[in-house]
């Protein structure tokens, strides 16, 4: 290939957000002799154009020159990120070899990947005139909008109609009115304007492991370190990032607290916003376009000093970097499960060496990984073990089902154990992580069973909705009462789901109000949020739901918990099930027993001589994840190695399996450090919407030697035949082997 250089020309080797792992090489415009790295770039691509972003300068390229096209236009005057979280997305596009270009854009929101300029969009902002100070408000009793809005801009001095649009409803035609009374002033400002909270809170007097936790995480602050806070439930982690916060933002700088779930935001917010005067961003995927890209800038112009989000906000760039939390650190929800494939937690920490910042992770279980780099000594380990406040841990109790008559789930002592909770006024929450009525539905007759005809399960039977339903593609038919097979059999249902308790729980409980928290019950827009502040108020007795109920939010008055099935954890091939199941045990028991109210925990098992489940229950997660890390090194499991998933998938089952053999092969040719190379194998579940999955599981005792093999394989994999004809990717670090 022609090598051309050029005396006068510059090239610019642009990144592009396709599945390629390249750069593309362009003229930079004439009349444009300075485009810094990392800008962004409009740039012919095919019959189309792209928007790109610079990462070298060049006078080379293996392209002939006249071949080149030029960009067409340099979007910014400089770049959006930083040297530093430059070389954190080259970074995050070798570890994860993931192509640069879908990375970049993968740290960008939207509107900036579609080409939208970087700026601001003007907000309208109100403060009172001159003739509005000497108003009292009590003259505008008779307008009651208007007083309320008028005495709204009196206490917070400023409001933007953004704020006003979140807050209240109809304020329009009062503020109209406001201004043709000249009472209020309206300026459009580019700026943010504050947190309205007038008074904010003061921080709650420490207790002494707080103290003693607050007081390392300041002296560490100002470098990089990481810090894992393991606090259960209820012993006030929250307060300790806040008065840790407070220093930083002291210190002028910006804090970037990540939390799994979207559902978590609002909650924390209100908590943020009563304690901080700052501006306080928000970002996650629920969030409209705009709102993400005024996020992205408020942080990226230091306007805003916090921000709050879900996983991908971890690549907002910041103006005053100064302390990045990643909250609940264990979910396996900060590991993207499709495309760019990054572990969260293990980028953040990344990104705070090299922006030189400490990284607190809190959790009241934590992941196994982080447990071992605290015990290597890489992170520093603060306890709090007390519940904050006055309230107390709740106790464990196993209930063996083994030749049990249950009702729908429910054990004869379960049911006393219900009965005696309500008729003390408190609150039962019941948890089983499975929707729908029954998981399955067969013939008593010949034994057919209803499974989907594009995934290898079967249909989920709907009740409430009349319908078969597959939880992997969505496909859905009408539920009948009659077997299609024999036409003379009668379907049952085998199985629970939350549905099937709900009705059961109706039933055995007609005086009380029962709540389903599940991805069905809560699916309108608000739906959870009505739901959480009915039980809130006590307008619920038993509350019923699914894996939400596990994450984050407090029950002050639910005083029994219970787990109807902890079995089906016990049971997976994947290694990490039973990390995840403690956790989850763990998590769900946190609901209980806050404020005074002591808690107490049921298990349904029939395995009650579980040799982890009970030094969990009897010793408590530390013994448990103390075990399990044994059983991990004899094993030689991560983390005391490394893995690394490559799947693959196509309509045709062979296509995947011959790529995947290929790949193998390839494999060991280049495979002089080690690697073990297991598979390939189909999927554990092999069909699924149609397409036939297989993987090939590769593990090193090194993760330099893993990294070093895929380095050279994977930029090979693009090119291979026997790609063309499926879908693949590589997992670095993957947390589900499904
Ligand atoms: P976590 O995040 O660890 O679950 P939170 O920070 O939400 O715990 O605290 C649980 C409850 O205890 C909250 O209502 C909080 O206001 C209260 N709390 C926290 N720290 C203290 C303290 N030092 N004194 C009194 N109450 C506290
Ligand atoms: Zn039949
Ligand atoms: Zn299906």
């Amino acid at each position: 290939m022609a090598n051309s250089t050029t005396q006068n020309l510059l090239i610019i080797k642009v990144a592009i957000a396709i599945p390629i792992d390249k750069l593309f090489d362009y003229l930079a415009p004439q009349n444009i002799n300075h485009i810094a790295i990392g800008t962004r770039v409009i740039v012919p691509f095919g019959k189309s154009k792209k928007v790109g972003f610079v990462v070298d300068k060049s006078k080379n390229s293996d392209i002939k020159i006249d071949r080149l096209k030029q960009v067409i236009e340099v979007l910014d005057d400089a770049p959006l990120i930083n040297k530093k979280d430059f070389q954190l997305l080259q970074w995050a596009s070798r570890y994860y070899h993931y192509p640069l270009g879908e990375v970049f854009s993968a740290a960008f929101p939207v509107s900036l990947r579609k080409g939208k300029k970087a700026i601001l969009p003007q907000q309208t902002v109100y403060r009172l005139s001159a003739k509005g100070e000497c108003l009292n408000a009590e003259q505008l009793k008779r307008t009651p909008k208007q007083q309320q809005i008028f005495q709204l801009i009196q206490s917070a001095k400023y409001l933007s109609s953004s704020i006003l649009s979140q807050t209240e409803t109809n304020w329009r035609p009062a503020i109209k009115t406001l201004l043709a009374k000249d009472l209020i002033l309206a300026e459009l400002q580019a700026k943010v304007p504050g947190n309205p909270v007038a008074d904010t809170e003061k921080p709650l007097q420490a207790n002494d492991q707080q103290s003693h936790a607050i007081n390392q995480l300041i002296e560490k602050l100002g470098q990089f370190s990481v810090s894992l806070l393991e606090g259960i439930t209820g012993s006030g982690k929250t307060e300790v990032y806040m008065q840790v916060i407070q220093k930083v933002l002291d210190l002028g700088q910006q804090v970037i607290v990540l939390l799994p779930e979207i559902t978590l935001t609002p909650q924390l917010e209100n908590r943020f916003k009563q304690r901080f005067s700052v501006v306080i961003s928000i970002s996650h995927s629920k969030l409209t376009e705009t709102q993400r890209h005024c996020a992205w800038l408020e942080m990226q112009q230091g306007q805003s000093a916090i921000l709050l989000g879900t996983r991908s906000a971890l690549f907002t760039p910041l103006k005053n970097p100064g302390l990045i939390i990643l909250d609940e650190e264990h979910d396996s929800s900060f590991k993207q499960q499709e495309g760019f494939r990054f572990s969260a937690r293990d980028v953040a920490i990344v990104r705070g060496k090299l922006l030189n910042i400490p990284v607190i992770l809190g959790t009241a279980t934590p992941s196994l990984e982080s447990l071992h780099n605290a015990e290597k000594k890489r992170y520093q380990l603060l306890h709090l073990s007390e519940r904050a406040g006055s309230a107390t841990k709740p106790e464990f109790l196993l209930f063996d089902i083994r030749n049990k008559k249950l009702q729908d789930g429910l054990s004869e002592p379960l049911i006393n154990h219900i009965k005696k909770t309500l008729a003390k006024k408190q609150q039962v929450l019941l948890f089983l992580n499975r929707r729908g009525f029954a998981p399955v539905q067969i013939c008593h007759n010949c034994a057919w069973v209803a499974r989907c005809h594009r995934c290898d399960t079967s249909l989920v039977i709907h009740a409430n909705d009349g319908v078969l339903r597959c939880h992997h593609c969505g496909y859905q038919q009408h539920l009948s009462t009659h077997c299609p097979a024999c036409k003379t059999g009668e379907l049952r249902p085998i199985g629970l789901g939350t549905e099937r308790v709900e009705r059961r729980l109706i039933e055995l409980f007609p005086q009380h109000s029962v709540a389903r928290l599940d991805r069905d019950s809560t699916q309108g827009k608000g739906s959870l949020e009505n739901h959480l502040d009915r039980i809130t108020q006590g307008k619920i007795d038993i509350i019923l739901g699914t894996q939400m109920l596990a994450k984050g939010h407090h029950f002050p008055n639910v005083t029994l918990v219970a787990i109807l099935d902890v079995d089906s954890g016990l049971f997976s091939i994947d290694f990490h099930a039973i990390e995840k199941l403690a956790q989850l045990i763990i998590q769900v028991a946190g609901r209980a027993g806050r404020a005074e109210k002591p808690g107490k925990v049921i298990l349904q098992t029939r395995q009650p001589e579980h040799p982890l489940l009970t030094i969990l229950l009897k010793q408590g997660y530390n013994s448990f994840a103390k075990k399990a890390l044994i059983e991990r090194q004899q094993a030689d499991l991560p983390p005391f190695s490394s893995q690394a998933l490559l799947r693959s998938y196509a309509k045709n089952p062979s296509d995947p399996l011959i790529f995947l053999q290929k790949v193998s092969q390839l494999i060991q040719q280049y495979n002089h450090l080690n690697t073990q190379v297991l598979g390939p194998v189909s999927a554990p579940m092999a069909k699924r919407v149609g397409n036939f999955h297989f993987q090939l599981l590769l593990q090193n005792s090194q993760r330099k030697n893993l990294q070093s093999l895929l380095d050279q394989i994977i930029p090979l994999l693009y090119s291979l035949k026997e790609s063309k004809k499926v879908r693949w990717s590589v997992d670095v670090d993957p947390v589900d082997l499904y």
